[in-house]
Order: C-alpha cells, then structure tokens, then sequence
C-alpha cells in the first residue's frame, strides 16, 4: 500500500489500481500522438470459403507498436480509444487505410480477382461520428465498389437505440456495404432485432469454436446459430478456428466462411498478398 499526500487529505492507493489507472492515462495519450504521427498500422487476416477452400477477402485489423509502451494489444487500446473519443479518428483511418490496401491489391493483380475486406466498427463511432459519410468517403476515394466491403459491428451497438442503428444500417445498403455481426452469441441482441437489422452475415464468437469438438454444449450452440443464419438468410464466419478438425465440421454443418489460426494469422500487407497469389495459383492448376 502506497500513501500519496494530495493537499490537506491523504489518500491511499492499493499499487495495482494505481499503475492500470496510470497506464490507461499513458495509452490515451500515446495512442492520441500515434494517430497523428501515422503510428498505427493494420495487419489483414484471411477469409477462407470453407466449401471452395479459397480466400475471399481479409480482415482488417488494427496494430499499434509503441515506442514507450511496447506493443499494444486492440482489446487495451480499443476500449481507451472508445472511452476517449480517439475512436472517431482511429475509425476512419481504419475504414481509409483498408480501402486504399484493396486499391493497391487490385493494381497489384490487375484486378482479375475482386478481393474483400471486413473492418470493425465500434458502437461509439456510430454515436460520435458521420459513419455514413466516413464510409462513403473512404469508397470513393480509393475507387472502391461498396460491395467488397464488410462492416463488422458487436452486438453492444444495439444496447444504446437500436432504432437508430436500424437506420444507419439501412443507409450503408445505400451503398451496398455488407454487415456483420461480429461475436455472435456473446451480446445481447434477441431474435427481434436481428430479424429487423439488414444484416448479412453472422460472425460467431472464437469462445464456442475452438473448444466446439470437445464441448458438446458449444458444439450445441454453434448448430443452434448456424440454423438461426439459415433460417434468417444469414451467410456465416466462424472465428477462431485452428484445427483441421474444427474447419472441417463447421463446413460439415454449413457454416459458409472460416477465420483463424489454422489458415492463417493476421499478416503485413505484404505477407497477405503472397498468401492469397500462392493458394490462388495453387488453386488455379
Ligand atoms: P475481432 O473483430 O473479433 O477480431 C478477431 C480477433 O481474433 C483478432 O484479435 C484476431 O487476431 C483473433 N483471432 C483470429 N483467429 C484466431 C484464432 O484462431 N485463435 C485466436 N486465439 N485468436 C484468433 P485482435 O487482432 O487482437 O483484435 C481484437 C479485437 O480488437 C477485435 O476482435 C476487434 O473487436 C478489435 N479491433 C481490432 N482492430 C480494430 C479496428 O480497427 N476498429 C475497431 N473498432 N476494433 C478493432
Ligand atoms: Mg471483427
Ligand atoms: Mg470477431
Ligand atoms: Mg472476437
């Protein structure tokens, strides 16, 4: 216990409290420099169709490599960049950096193989900035077609007005961006709304897939989601798989796209297109 005398009080802090206080101080105010200085980077994760075996697009996420702090993990910079309003300026660079990789593929490969992205959206942007224009901004500026473009939302964004979500939901149909619900099974959202929203596709939880073939509960849960998206229309995306075994019985119980470790981790820009050009060849043989 350490003692810190402030004014005429004296106060006391349990050590561990105060360092997580201090460190989330230290990440805002690194991550707000790193915004501006270009100290951020994105790192592109596979899609892969688990009937075909190919790549359809990428995930794109956020990494950050402090010079103080090391490197930060999204699940400790997200939640600050959400408490701090930072979010609003880390989501357009997301949106705009990951448009403009997809711009650099299609030159790259002359255009041949129409590859898509997923990016996150935090709740907090949707309430503290223009998402419409940030996306439409971010299309038309790198030259890219609304429909290669996912938007990834968690099931939080409907806690705060759900009818306000509805409606911005609908005005990205406006420019035929796709939607996700990403960690699906882990919210709160009920059968009415998800039967309202314009969604298309279902991202189910990493927590039910990795341990599915060993937990018959989570195995249970996962059939559960998979005839809910049927029923619904719902492409769906099963995070975290990292086994052979686990692609495979997912693709066994219709699950249309797969994401994780056994494919691939999240890659460079770079790494993830020689990955897409040597399966894409592979395949092409
Ligand atoms: P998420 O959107 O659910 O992204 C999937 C996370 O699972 C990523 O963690 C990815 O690296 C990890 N993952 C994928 N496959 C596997 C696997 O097989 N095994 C394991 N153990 N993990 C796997 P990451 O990159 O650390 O991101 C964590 C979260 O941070 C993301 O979860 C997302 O909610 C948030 N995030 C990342 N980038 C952004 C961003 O640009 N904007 C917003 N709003 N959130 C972001
Ligand atoms: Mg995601
Ligand atoms: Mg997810
Ligand atoms: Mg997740």
């Amino acid at each position: 216990v350490r003692t810190a005398k402030r004014t005429d009080r004296l106060e006391v802090y349990r050590p561990g409290v105060l360092s997580a206080a201090r460190r989330r101080f230290l990440i805002e105010s690194r991550l707000r420099n790193a915004l501006s200085t270009g100290g951020l980077h994105l790192m592109f994760q596979p899609l892969v169709d688990l009937a075909s075996n190919e790549i359809t697009g990428f995930e794109a996420l956020a990494r950050w490599h402090d010079d103080e702090l090391g490197p930060v993990s999204p699940n400790d910079f997200i939640p600050v960049a959400e408490e701090s309003g930072l979010i609003v300026q880390l989501g357009r660079w997301a949106l705009n950096e990951s448009m403009r990789q997809l711009s650099r593929w299609d030159k790259a490969q002359g255009s041949i193989v129409p590859l898509r992205m997923n990016v996150n959206l935090s709740p907090i942007q949707m309430v503290r900035d223009d998402v419409i224009s940030a996306i439409s901004d971010a299309l038309r500026m790198n030259g890219v077609d609304g429909r290669r473009l996912t938007i990834e939302m968690t099931e939080s964004a409907l806690v705060g007005d759900p009818d306000a979500c509805r409606t911005l939901l609908n005005a990205l149909k406006g420019f035929n961006v796709s939607i996700a619900m990403d960690d699906f099974g882990t919210g709160y959202s009920n059968m009415a709304s998800l039967q309202s929203l314009p969604l298309d596709a279902l991202k189910i939880d990493r927590s039910f897939v990795s341990d599915m073939l060993v937990d018959s509960d989570k195995h249970a849960i996962i059939r559960a989601i998979l005839s809910l998206a049927q029923a619904l229309k719902l492409k769906t995306t099963a995070e975290g798989i990292e086994s052979h075994a686990v692609a495979e019985a997912l693709r066994d119980m219709g699950c249309t796209v797969g994401q994780g470790f056994y494919y691939a981790r999240p890659m460079t820009a770079d790494d993830a297109f020689a990955y897409w050009l040597s399966r894409w060849e592979f395949e092409a043989i």
